[in-house]
This record gives C-alpha cells, sequence and structure tokens, in this order.
C-alpha cells in the first residue's frame, strides 16, 4: 500500500503532463495515443505511459511503473507499457542527469524527420538548451531495440533533444516541465527554420565562434548536471 503511495505522485505527474502535450497537438491528433511520456523514479524504476491507449481516456491508474530492466512493477492488468520503453530505459541508463523524457509526433518537428534533415544552431536560446546540433537519429521500427539503441547512441553525448527519421522526436529534461519545455523550443525553432528555408532565401546560422562556445558551455552542463 505505502508503496503504491508512493508512486501515485510520478503517475499523476506522467499524465498531467502527457495531457497537456495532448492538448496542445504535440502526438498529432486529439483522440490518438500517439507518442509517450516517462519519469525516472530512481535508479531502478521509471513510470511510462501505457501502450495504445487515447490520452483522452488515460486516467493516473494507467501509468505503468517499470523496472529499467523493463520488468513489470505495477502495471495494471489490461494494460502493456509503452512499447518505446525499452529506448526511455536507455536513455536514464546512459544519461544520469535526465529525469524525464518526452516522445512526440508533433508537427514542424516531423518536418524535418521526412527531410532527413538536422537542426543547424540557429538561436542561442535554443541552442544552449538542445544542443548545437539538432541530429536526426536514422529509421527503424517503432517499438524496435534498434531504434532504442540508435536514439541512445545519439543523446549519449549530451543533448536534450533529437529528431527520428520518419517518425517524431524525443526530448529529455531534469525534470518533465524541462523535457515539455525542450519539446516546445524543439518545435518552435524547427517552424521557424521551416518557414525561413520556404522563403528560399539563405537562412543564416550563428557564427563558427558561437557554435564552438555553445558546444563547449553544453558539454560542461552536461557533465556538470
Ligand atoms: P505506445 O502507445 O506504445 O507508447 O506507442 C506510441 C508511439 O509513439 C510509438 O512510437
Ligand atoms: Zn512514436
Amino acid at each position: 500500500m505505502a508503496m503504491k503511495l508512493k508512486f501515485n505522485r510520478f503517475r499523476k505527474d506522467v499524465l498531467d503532463a502527457s495531457l497537456w502535450l495532448s492538448s496542445q497537438g504535440y502526438f498529432g491528433s486529439s483522440r490518438g495515443s500517439g507518442g509517450n511520456v516517462s519519469v525516472r523514479i530512481d535508479d531502478k524504476t521509471m513510470a511510462v505511459t501505457p501502450s495504445g491507449v487515447a490520452y483522452r481516456d488515460m486516467s493516473d491508474d494507467d501509468i505503468c511503473i517499470i523496472g529499467l530492466d523493463l520488468a513489470a512493477c505495477q502495471v495494471k492488468r489490461n494494460r502493456r507499457p509503452s512499447m518505446e520503453s525499452g529506448m526511455h530505459s536507455i536513455i536514464y541508463r546512459k544519461r544520469s542527469d535526465v529525469n524525464a523524457i518526452v516522445h512526440t509526433h508533433q508537427i514542424y518537428g516531423s518536418v524535418f524527420a521526412l527531410i532527413n534533415t538536422p537542426i543547424p544552431c540557429l538561436f542561442d536560446e535554443v541552442s544552449l538548451s538542445l544542443g548545437p546540433v539538432i541530429e536526426v537519429v536514422p529509421y527503424a521500427f517503432s517499438g524496435s531495440d534498434t531504434l532504442a539503441r540508435n536514439v541512445g547512441r545519439t543523446l549519449a553525448g549530451g543533448a536534450n533533444a533529437c529528431i527520428i527519421q520518419n517518425h517524431g522526436i524525443v526530448a529529455l529534461g531534469r525534470t518533465l516541465d524541462e523535457a515539455i519545455l525542450h519539446a516546445e523550443l524543439l518545435e518552435k525553432v524547427a517552424h521557424i527554420y521551416c518557414l525561413a528555408l520556404s522563403t528560399g532565401k539563405p537562412v543564416t546560422t550563428l557564427p563558427e565562434s558561437s557554435v564552438q562556445k555553445i558546444a563547449r558551455m553544453h558539454k560542461a552542463q552536461a557533465v556538470k548536471k
């Protein structure tokens, strides 16, 4: 019983974050179940959204408590943890500074997932938070070990977001609020970059000295966290 109560706060946080992202269109449809959200409970356990459940039908006891080894800890009888739990688990194991992960199918981030093009250093604000380049991770089938490994490899270097080719994006944070902020920043920069490219005029990126400075600051921050 005490255990169940201990997990309630994490379940509520994951549900609230998911409902907010869904209401803002980050999962691509208001009635669907695309994307997933998790929070680290401790160095062995996470709370993660269930697989294939529409957000508008989700309640806090649907949120699954599972080990980072993917063993079920508390999962409702008619629920399965997200098919991307392996991807969340790899990130938590590689990045001790990360305590929350959102995987979304947001529109402008997904434009770059289709044209398979990374987003370069365009704004201090975005690059300081996410990393100097928002990389595109090569496509692999949803929920596969290959996809989990590809994403884990890309984010191991300290970036707080990446794009998944022909799929969506992943954003990380020290808290759920920060992971959501990072997904918002990615959407903002993707939207503006998309509009800028559509003018046909050359897009200016930050000068190399700023890129280097941001890369250094980001690396130091990631190590300190
Ligand atoms: P789940 O419903 O299993 O979390 O899958 C959604 C998704 O976005 C797969 O990539
Ligand atoms: Zn997905």
